[in-house]
């Protein structure tokens, strides 16, 4: 029996890929984002014990919905490929019972570990959280390497992929920076769209409760103004963006 460690699992999830989703939220994450809304899912030894076959019995209750929503299911985290063998295990099973599989993953992971997971996986929301490395490194406390080589060989593989992009005022909205992303990515056919993310601060008082430090405490949510220019990046470059 495959075991691992999880944060929540919500049933009808309409956020994280298309249709109504079985979304599991995996306990983990070796990325320490300033803006997480999700801290309280960092550590994985405060994850909650679960196995594949659980999981797959629970979302299977729902299948109703996603056949008619045209959904499935997402692996989200924390970071799903932290554990990534029981994803690779609850994705291969779901796609037996003929659900759609998706990862919503920061990429930060070796590729030949990804690579198994992929295999199951029909859709990826890959999180680009910034395509200066400085920036990212300062953001997340991790290097953009693993995330870029992944971006690589989802293209590689054809693998369609859905692109999510933060927008943190001060932070991601250097316009020279997106331009960069935007360039990155327009030559890759798999990416069917890109979604902007305006920062918000829903997650403050989980960080409060759990004693750290949040940065952005005066960090306001981008303008209008802002998010239709990075729209407008991504567009020009020919790219489908929300
Ligand atoms: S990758 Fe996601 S869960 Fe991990 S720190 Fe960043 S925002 Fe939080």
């Amino acid at each position: 029996m495959v075991m691992g460690k999880i944060h929540s699992l919500e049933s009808c999830g309409t956020v994280d890929g298309p249709g109504i989703r079985f979304v599991v939220f995996m306990q983990g994450c070796p990325l320490r984002c300033k803006y997480c809304h999700n801290p309280d899912s960092w550590k994985i030894s405060d994850g909650k014990d679960i196995s594949v076959d659980e999981i797959v019995k629970e979302a299977k209750k729902y299948k109703s919905y996603m056949k008619f929503s045209k959904g499935g299911i997402t692996i989200s985290g924390g970071e799903p490929l932290m554990q990534y063998k029981f994803a690779k295990e609850l994705l291969k099973k779901c796609k037996d019972e003929g659900i759609h599989t998706a990862i919503d993953t920061s990429g930060y992971i070796e590729i030949e570990k990804a690579k198994e997971v992929l295999e199951y996986t029909d859709l990826v929301l890959l999180d680009i959280k910034s395509y200066n490395e400085k920036v990212f490194k300062d953001l997340t406390g991790v290097s953009n390497e693993n995330t870029l080589t992944l971006a690589k060989y989802l293209k590689e593989i054809n693998k369609p992929t859905w692109i999510r992009y933060v927008l943190v005022p001060g932070i991601t909205d250097n316009m020279e920076d997106i331009e960069n992303l935007a360039k990155f990515i327009s030559n890759m056919d798999n990416i069917e769209k890109v979604q902007i993310l305006p920062f918000h601060k829903l997650g403050e008082y989980k960080w409060e409760e759990l004693g750290y430090d949040y940065e952005l405490e005066n960090t306001p949510v981008p303008s209008e103004e802002i998010v239709k220019k990075t729209k407008n990046i991504f567009s020009s470059y020919g790219l489908n963006v929300e």
